[in-house]
This record gives C-alpha cells, structure tokens and sequence, in this order.
C-alpha cells in the first residue's frame, strides 16, 4: 500500500535558502531533528513545514523559493510582517526565559507595539500561518508532528480544523516548575492548547513531571502515569530524550580535513591542556559563570597557569534581543579581565570566539579537547555534550556538565556532574578533570560512549512515532 505520509512542522525548515542569480540553492542543516527523522523518514512520506529563514517580499520570488524548497520535500510558511513581534517577541523574549526559569523581561508600557498582548497577538497569528500551509498540503491520514515552544496553537488550530488529524508535539525546551511557569499572562490558554495533541514529549522525566503538576495547578486538571486527563480525555505524555548521530561524527574525525586540522590544534596546544565550550551566546548557557569558575581556578592553582587554556566558541545568537547583546559585553568585559590577569605575552588563558565553526574544525576541536565544560543555567538537553563523548575515541576527555542540562539526565554517570551555580564546585570540577587518572577516564568514557551511541537521534525519532502510533491505535479501539 501507499506509505504513511507525516508532516512534519516547525518554526525553522530544516534548510537554509540563499539566492544566486536567478535561482535558489539550498542546503540541508543537519540539527538533531533532522538527523532524528532521518531514520523515519526512511519508512514514512515525510514532508517539512516551516519558515524559510529568509524575507521574500514579492509573490513571484515565493512562488520560486517554494518550488526549489518542494524539491527537497519542504513547504515554506511566509510569516512576512508577524514575524519579528512572533519571533524575537514573544517566543524568544517571553516563551524562552519563563521555559528556561528565567525572569521575564520588564515590559515598556510606552512602547505600544511591544505589550505582551500584541506579541501574543502575532504569536497566534503566526501559529495560524502555519495551519494554513498545513491545511493546504493536509491529506486524510496524514500524522502532523509539531515541534517545540514556537508551535503551542497548533495542536488545538488543528483539532479544530479535523479532530481527526492525528497529532503530536515535542518540546525541545525544559518545561519549568508551575511556580515559575504560573507568571506567564497567557499560562492556561497555551497550556489548554497543547492538551488537544495526542501525544506529548519532553527530554526527561523532570520536565514532564513539571508539565503534568502545572497542568493540575493552573488547570485543575488530573495527572495520571499515562498523561494528562480532562473531562475523560486523555493527552498521552511521554519522556524521549534526543540524540545525535553518532557515526557521523566519528566518520568526519577520520576525514583527512579534520585529521590535519587535529595535527595542527594539536600542535598549536603542545604542553598545554585544553578546556573546551561550545555554546550559543545565549543567557542560559552560563558562561558568565563559567570564566568566573575557570578565573578561580587559575587564581587558586597558580601551577596550572600556562599550562591550561579554555577555548569557548560563543556562536551569535538573537541579536535582536537586548538581553542577548548586553549579555555579549558582560562576556568581553570577564575575558578581557582574566586574560590580563593571568596572561603574558605568549599565551592567553582564554581563546573567546565570537563565531560559529565549520562541522570539521568542529569535530577537530571536540576531538583534541582534554576536557568539555558545559555550564547550562537550564538547558533542554545539550546536544554539545554528546558530541564531544561521540568524538573522543582517542583522547577519553573528561565531560563536565551541569546537572541542569537535560543531557544530566543521560550522561550522569560518566561526566562529572556540577551546579553551574556554584562557582566553588565547578572550579573543582575542572582541576578534578585535569587530573583525573587515564584508567577512570576511560571508564567513564565508555560509559557515555554506549549511551550516545545506542540513544541516537534516530531512535528518539521512531521511539516517538511509535508510540505516537500506539496512542493513536488505542483512542480507535475505545471509539
Ligand atoms: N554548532 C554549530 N556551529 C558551531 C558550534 C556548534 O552548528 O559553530 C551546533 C552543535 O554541533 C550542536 C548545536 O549547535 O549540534 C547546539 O545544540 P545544543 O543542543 O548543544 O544547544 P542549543 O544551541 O540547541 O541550545
């Protein structure tokens, strides 16, 4: 018979479109979503909808960009004028931080085009946007799978529209403590919404926990083992925590590309260990606290000065945030305190980029690391920390990683386990890293390699769908 067709939506296609000349040329960027549904995608029809990444203002250069973008299975979502209240208003500026624990910003009553009631105004019309497209490319039995915080209207928009369309929704986010997400204006509305999936997921058991309590709080809902239950209606909600895929990795590290730039990191480290960050410059990765941790560390171990160097590759991120920006000046303003504290005229004690890496350079650099520092405040998952295990065959680097990732959740047992917090700890963290004996380095590696490797991408990718499945199988049997 014919395959099963899936839609699969999100704010951002899964590629980035530049013009050249007269035509688009498009290339797939391989995040853990995509690498995650490639394995489904193999079984099922699978389509993408999502915004394009990039303004087209004219009809006839839609109609363009949408015929490359069908070529490669994805329909684009024109969010035009909405866009910047939906995006960098009311998704980054007020989703991001209440999902993340953070305070929400100080809302200007001046300013009448930036009220919380006019980003969400655009939030839902941009949530509309998106049904439209699906509306216009939806077929009877077709499984529509929404992805994260940018996507809280659609489940309900789409009942609405056929309460038959079988639908599940993934948070790649934290979900936070209902004393946290209780401060959000629009807290019930959004939360009543989501409910009308049939499925929903979260990385880890914390955050569904956090998801089901806030539901019974704020809703006065009941939480069951299975999900969410209103007026006999069940929302199955389930725990898949994502991952990589891992073999691409290791592959590239045997790249001759990445084996030179591996011999000449390698090189330009001689004698000297090398402390790694990977992270969007984004306020809840704690870097910050991060150098304030690695300034004591250099303070309190003064043999260790020209020995260590933290490379930190801060990739831009939201600059139309002002929180984003400040946060940047902050950041220059410590590295420019502890390298001169701590410098001389041959070396710096922190190399700070403010740029994104090629995918070999980058593999080169988790490769030849001795040790990776993750200090998320919060932080969904972390998809850094398993590509750094995935890359370390060679070295067995010692991962130090934030219980407030949801990566703690799976890679607990190998990395060393620190609040980001608590600057005294993390300090510890990395001398421990440093010295750590090669016979218990290798253990842990091991330990975390297996997890990376068995909990890839693809299988956070058919674990959904299947259960998904199940769920959908189940509401038929009881009809
Ligand atoms: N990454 C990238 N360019 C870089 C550095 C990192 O594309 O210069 C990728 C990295 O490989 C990882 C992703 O960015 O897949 C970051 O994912 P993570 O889950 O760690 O954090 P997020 O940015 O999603 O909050």
């Amino acid at each position: 018979g014919q395959r099963q067709r899936l839609l699969v939506v999100a704010n951002r296609l899964p590629v980035s479109a530049k013009k050249t000349g007269e035509n688009w040329s498009l290339k797939m960027s391989p995040g853990g979503l995509v690498s995650g549904l490639l394995g489904v995608t193999a079984q099922l029809d699978t389509k993408w909808v999502g915004w394009p990444g990039v303004d087209v203002n004219n009809e006839v250069e839609k109609a363009a960009l949408s015929k490359s973008l069908a070529e490669v299975k994805c329909i684009p979502v024109f969010l035009d004028e909405v866009f910047d209240q939906y995006y960098n208003g009311y998704c980054n500026g007020i989703l991001w931080p209440i999902l993340h624990h953070m305070e929400l910003p100080q809302e200007d009553p001046h300013d009448t085009n930036k009220t919380f009631q006019t980003q969400y105004d655009a939030y839902k019309k941009a949530n509309r946007m998106f049904l439209d497209v699906i509306v216009e490319n939806y077929e009877e039995g077709d499984i529509v799978w929404c992805h994260d915080y940018h996507l809280m209207f659609l489940p309900k928009y789409l009942k609405e529209y056929n309460n038959n369309i079988k639908v599940g929704w993934f948070l790649h986010s934290p979900f936070p403590s209902s004393e946290v997400y209780k401060t959000l204006p629009s807290r019930s509305e959004l939360l009543r919404s989501i409910l009308r999936a049939d499925l929903l997921g979260f990385h880890t058991y914390d955050f569904a926990g956090h998801f089901k309590s806030t539901c019974t709080r704020i809703l006065g809902v009941e939480a069951t083992h299975e999900g969410v239950v209103d007026q006999g209606r069940v929302t199955r909600v389930a725990v898949f925590p994502i991952g990589i895929d891992p073999d691409r990795f290791i592959r590239t590290c045997k790249l001759p590309e990445a084996t030179q730039q591996i011999n000449e990191l390698k090189e330009r480290f001689a004698g000297k260990k090398v402390i790694l960050g990977v992270d969007r410059l984004d306020p809840i990765k704690g870097i910050p606290k991060k150098y304030l941790a690695f300034e004591k560390f250099l303070e309190e171990n003064p043999n260790w000065r020209h020995k260590v160097v933290l490379v930190q590759i801060a990739v831009p991120t939201r600059n139309d945030v002002p929180e984003y920006r400040k946060l940047k000046d902050q950041v220059h303003g410590l590295v420019g305190r502890i390298n001169g504290r701590f410098g001389s005229v041959s070396s710096l004690p922190i190399h700070h980029l403010d740029c994104s890496v090629d995918f070999s350079y980058l593999c080169a650099l988790y490769a030849i690391a001795d040790v990776m520092l993750v200090t998320s405040l919060r932080d969904g998952m972390n998809l850094v920390s398993f590509e750094f295990v995935a890359c370390q065959e060679a070295k067995k680097g010692v991962l130090v990683l934030s219980e407030s990732a949801g990566a703690a959740q799976s890679l607990g047992a190998g990395a060393l386990l620190v609040n980001p917090w608590n600057v005294t700890e993390v300090s510890s963290a990395i001398k421990e890293a440093l010295i750590m004996p090669a016979e218990e380095r290798e253990k842990r590696y091991r330990v975390n390699f297996q997890y990376v490797y068995i909990h890839s991408a693809k299988k956070w990718g058919d674990d959904f769908m299947s259960v998904l499945d199940d769920t959908m199988a189940e509401s038929e049997m009881q009809l």
